[in-house]
Formats: structure tokens, sequence, C-alpha cells
């Protein structure tokens, strides 16, 4: 038997995401897999159980590991802890996106009317309507729970069927979020769909069928104390996740009682919904012509539910109390998504000034949607490109549709995260011709893996590095494995023939790397009989930039992370839950590297992209403009609304503005140069 004594690092501790990641890597291991935590003992491959040990970032777990394979799953889990356990830079980016969206709701309590309610604003935008307060919605009858068991091949055989079903309806649900561009939101039925295979869960549901019980009473008690407990732990981020059990947990039991999808009962006019709380499926199938927005008593603007609302452009505000509950059907309120208000039954001058407010909202959204395919060009004419970050095939349909004039930007990782093993030539060869195909004739960018650090794959073992930011990562891992990088290269030019395609590496740092991923291109390039593709490099690193000019030489062009960049420029984590405020893109120190790129690469006739979050930014826009950049690379969502910016300002006002800000002493002092948006 093997014991391991490990420290969670990753930011937000063992909470859904890590978990299943920590849950996944022990499920290929045939050992029996325990870790203990606070006085309480887990199975390592239940998602479930890993969840209620409650392990915040920093705390200690004990793994005990026992079996053949015992070895090989210490390494493996030994490595993906320190690796933080994938955590990416997602579920910060949300967050900081949500801050610099959503204000805090401004005015105290004590000074408000009240008529006028405040929560967390969670999505923005204006509504107006009757409220409508959905009642238990995810409640079945306790008559059907309460039915008299069959026997247990007849139960258990229903509870499979029940679970079957419910996988289907989450696929085809996580499809539809896909389809309607909100492609991480939809990986979040993937935690669902995990919860349907879980061992330590399906294994309690079937102790009490054979114990007598129907399958629905024994999936509901094990659903509901499984629930109270994750609910009961300290740390918000893991209790808010009893909502995801209760979701899965109500549709497999609907199923069961034969009471259907049980999709919501809504009046068949438009109205504010006012909730306990809503679940990720409900906020999901919302239906927007009946739907106004939605305010809620519970849940977090990083909740599952705000993220979806977010994507679906319905406002939202939560966390607003339970005296919410309290306020009766039909009477008229406006929300302020923006704002976190409730005014509820307003006087007429306030819905007027409400509409007014809704009216411009959805002119604004309206007018950058319909003016998505034109150019983005500045007053006095300078042509900015707007391209894409995308993920996979699906995302570039959307970029298209939202006026993407290119792909500046794809992260190959999708196609490597969430499995066994590496996607082989083949695979990678299809999901690159059909990215290009769809993106008809429009230039895409692939940049190689970029994995380690932030992103761990399972089945690349990296040894345990105390830093793994600092570590093997990006091209340096690929580099280190070259027959990884030689087989997405010749997938990457094989796709080539069929549009245009650029390549670009990650996370460059010295001259040799750029020297050796080249050759290999176009060593690939001659073994195939093909020509090379253009060639760029990421600017993520310090040394990158401040080598802009010796790279300018040779390279075809740059695309700066700002993401990256500003993490090492600033030596603060892009995770760090706590020095959030201080990794800030606009710091003027990352600002002079952006500048001296742009500088190098200009005087040898090479072209500079953004591709980090800050391309998105309105109060990065003009500034990055002003500095020089060719391209700004945004998620697809951003860009009809980053293409209507670039149209509000001329470049000469723009430069004015990046001169300012490199004389700048800190980030807020830049950001005081311009108005948020
Ligand atoms: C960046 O670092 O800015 C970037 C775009 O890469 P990623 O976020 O994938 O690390
Ligand atoms: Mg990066």
């Amino acid at each position: 038997m093997k014991e391991l004594h490990l420290t969670v690092h990753n930011a937000t501790g063992l909470h859904a995401r890590p978990a299943k990641v920590f849950v996944n890597t022990a499920k290929q291991f045939k050992a029996d897999i325990r870790v203990q935590h606070g006085g309480k003992r887990a199975n390592g491959k239940s998602l479930i159980s890993v969840l209620t040990l409650g392990v915040e970032r920093g705390q200690q777990i004990a793994i005990f590991i026992e079996g053949e394979d015992e070895d090989e799953a210490a390494a493996a889990l030994t490595a993906i802890v320190a690796a933080g356990l994938g955590e990416g830079a997602a579920e910060p980016a949300v967050a900081v996106a949500t801050a610099a969206s959503t204000p805090t709701p401004a005015a105290a309590p004590t000074a408000t009317p009240a008529n006028v309610l405040h929560g967390v604003p969670a999505a923005p935008g204006v509504a107006i309507g009757p409220l409508f307060r959905l009642r238990n919605v995810s409640e079945v009858p306790a008559h059907l729970i309460g039915a008299v068991a069959g026997t247990d091949a007849e139960e258990t055989h229903r509870l499979q069927t029940a679970i079957a079903q419910a996988r289907e309806q989450l696929t085809v649900l996580r499809r539809q979020l896909v389809q309607r561009g909100a492609a991480a939101e939809a990986a979040i039925f993937d935690v669902h769909l995990e919860i349907l295979e879980d061992d330590d869960l399906l294994s309690a549901v079937g102790d009490r069928i054979r114990r007598g019980e129907s399958a629905a009473q024994a999936w509901q008690s094990v659903i509901t104390e499984r629930a109270q407990a994750v609910a009961a732990l300290d740390d918000p981020l893991l209790a808010g996740r009893a909502a995801d059990l209760h979701d899965v947990g109500y549709r497999v039991l609907r199923l069961l009682v034969g009471a259907g999808e049980g999709g919501l009962r809504l009046p068949d006019h438009p109205v504010i919904l006012v909730a306990q709380d809503l679940t990720p499926s409900e906020t999901a199938n919302l239906d927007p012509t009946r739907v106004l927005g939605f305010c809620t008593a519970a849940g977090g603007p990083t909740a599952h539910a705000a993220i979806i609302a977010r994507a679906l452009s319905l406002p939202a505000v939560v966390s607003m109390g339970a005296g919410v509950l309290d306020l009766a059907d039909g009477t008229l309120a406006v929300l302020d998504g923006q704002n976190g208000v409730l005014v509820v039954a307003p006087d007429a001058v306030t819905v007027a000034q409400a509409q007014q407010r809704r009216e411009r909202w959805l002119a604004a959204r309206l007018a950058s949607e319909q003016a998505a395919a034109e150019p983005a060009i500045t007053t006095d004419g300078v042509r900015i490109e707007v391209v894409a970050n995308i993920g996979g095939v699906a995302e570039a349909e959307r970029a298209v549709q939202a006026g993407a004039e290119g792909v500046g930007l794809l992260r190959t990782e999708f196609l490597f995260l969430d499995r066994n093993d590496p996607p082989d030539e083949e695979e990678q060869f299809r999901v690159y011709r059909d990215i290009v195909q769809a993106m008809g004739g429009r230039p895409v960018i692939v940049r190689t893996l970029d994995i380690g650090g932030d992103k761990p794959l399972p089945y690349i073992r990296v040894p345990a590095e105390a830093n793994p930011f600092l570590g093997e990562r990006g091209i340096r891992l690929c580099l280190a494995r070259p027959d990884l990088l030689r087989q997405q290269v010749r997938a990457i030019l094989r796709a080539s023939a069929y549009g245009p395609l650029r390549i670009m590496f990650p996370m460059v740092a010295d001259w040799n790397e750029w020297q050796r991923a080249r050759q290999m291109v176009l060593e690939v390039a001659r073994e195939l009989g093909v020509p090379p593709v253009p060639l760029g490099i990421m600017v993520e690193v310090p040394a990158a930039a401040l080598l802009a000019d010796v790279f300018a030489r040779e390279v075809d062009f740059f695309s700066v992370g700002t993401n990256d960049l500003t993490q090492y420029t600033l030596a603060v984590d892009r995770q760090h839950p706590s020095l959030a405020g201080m990794s800030d893109g606009l710091h003027p120190s990352v600002l002079r590297l952006i500048a001296h790129t742009v500088e190098a690469a200009h005087a040898a006739g090479k072209w500079v992209g953004v591709c980090g979050e800050l391309a998105a930014d309105p109060q990065a826009i003009p500034i990055l403009v002003g500095l020089g950049a060719d391209e700004l690379s945004v998620g697809v969502p951003a860009i009809p609304t980053v293409k209507a910016q670039v149209r509000t300002f001329s470049r000469a006002e723009a430069e004015q503005r990046a001169r300012q800000a490199l004389r700048c002493a800190t980030a807020a002092e830049v950001r005081a140069l311009l108005p948020a948006a």
C-alpha cells in the first residue's frame, strides 16, 4: 500500500472541475484509491465522494493506494495534483469578467426606497415585466416517490433506464448550448454526466434498493444526503455544487416517476422569473420569448446559472435574499442586471427611464450584431482585423456568423483534453480541415499544443514541479517530446491544403526554441511535399518581447498573449485567488513590452496581433490600436462589440492615448485615461 500526503494548491481546491480531473486520473488505475481529509475519507474514484471532503486551496490530503498498479497511480496523482488539477484560466477569467462588466450595487440599502431590492449583478441588461415566481419546479410529488418497490432486479432496471435517458437529455442539452456558441458553459453538463457515472453514489443507491426501497426512493435519499453534505461545506464555491447534484438528481427522479423532462411551466406572456435558485439545466432551457430575465434569492455571480445567463444575454440578479420570494405574481417590476437592482411596482417615471435604458441596451446589441459582418475601420480609415479565439469546429461556425475575419488563436489543447490517449494524426487532420473549411477561406492560426503549467494532461507525465508555470510547458514540453509535435505539425500541414492555415508556437522564450520548432515544420513540409505555411510566435514571455527585433528577422508574425505576458511580467500567478486585482494587462510595464514588440515587428515589415483577454477589454482596445496592433483576436461573443468600438475612434486619438498610457506609473492610471465602458 502506498500513502501520499499532498497539498492541493490550485485556486479553488477540490471543487467540481479539479475534482473531476482527480477522479478521472484515479479511474485509470486498478488500485483501490481512498482520499482522506479533515477526518473524512472518500473513494478517490467517486466525484461526489471527493467533493464532500470540502478540500480548499492550500489544504493537505492523504491518499491511500492499494493494488497492483499502485506505484503508477501514486506517480500520476502526485503529478496531477502538483500541476493544479487542470485548473486553467477559465474560471478566474470569468470571475474577473463578471467583476468588470457588472459593477457591485451602488447605494447603501438604508438609503434606498422600500420597493428597491438589491442583489448581486449576474448578467447585464434591463428587463421590465410582471414577476412570476417559480414554485417547486424540481419537486416530484411525494406519493409518486413513495410508490411500492418492485423486485431488486426490476428497480435496478428502472434506475438504469432513467439514468440512460438522463444521459441522453444532457448530451442533447450540451450540444444545443455549443450550437448557441456557449461551449464553455456546455462543459458544466460534463459534471452532470460524471455524476451519473459516480460509482460511490450508484452503489449507495444499489444498497438501498437491495434493502427494499424503490429506485425513486433510494435515488432521492442518496441525492438529498449527498447534496446536503456538499451544501454544508464551509467553502461557498464547493457548496454551490450542491445545485448540480440537485439538478441532475431531480432529472433522474422525474424520469423514474414518469414525470418526463419536467420543463418549466410558465405563463404564456413574457415574465421576469423569481426563484430560490435556478439549476443550470433550468437556465439553459429558459425560453427567451417567455423569460425577460431572472432574479434569485440564492446563487452567486460565478454560479453556473449566472454564467449561462450571460451567454444567453438574459439580464439576471442573484443572491437577493428570501424577501424576493414573497413578491406577488403579476407585480410589475424593473430588473437591472447591470447594477443588481429590482424595482418592484415602479412609478411611471421609473418605468419610462427603464424603458429607455432597455431600448439603448437592445439597440447597442442589435447594432453591433447587424454590423458584425462589416469591417472594423477607425474613423480615420485604419482597418483592424477582428478575429476569433476558438477551441473547435462548432465555435468556428459561430465565429463566422459573429463576423470574425479569421481565427487568431485556435487553442488545439481542446482536442487533447478529457481523454485518456492523445488524438492521432488522422483525427487531428480531420478537425483542422473541418475548422479551416468552416472559416470559408478566412485565415486560421493554429497554435501548437500548449499544455503543462495550468493545463496538464493525464497521459503526458511531467515529473512533479514546484513551479509548473516556470516548468515544462508550451513549446518546451513539445520540443522535449518531438514525436507529439511532429505528429501535430503533419496534421496541420495536411489540412493546409483545404484553406489558409498559419502555425504559431506558444511560450517561446528563446531563439533556439523557435529555430527547432521552425526546422521541424520545414522538414515535415519537405516530407509531405507541401509548401510550408506562415509561421509565428506568441509573445507571452518578456524575453520574447524584449528580443522581438531578433525574432522579427525570421517570424512571419507575432501574437501577443497578454494573459501569460501579464503573469510573467508582473510575477502574479494568473490564477491567484487574491492577487487578481494586481494582474492587469494595462499595467504600463506590459504595455511597454507590447509597444517594443510592435515597433520591432513593423520595422521588419511583420504584423502583430493580440490574442489575450485584454483584446476584448473596452478600456484596452483604443490603447492596443494606438500601440499599433494590427489584429485583435477575441472570444466569439465579443466580436461584434469589439468591431463596433473600433469604429468609434480614430487611430490618431488612440496613438495619443497610448503615448499617455506608456508614461503612466500604474494600471489604475492607465484605466483612468479612458472612461469605463
Ligand atoms: C495568453 O496567454 O494570453 C493566451 C492567449 O494563451 P492562453 O490563455 O491559452 O494561455
Ligand atoms: Mg498563454
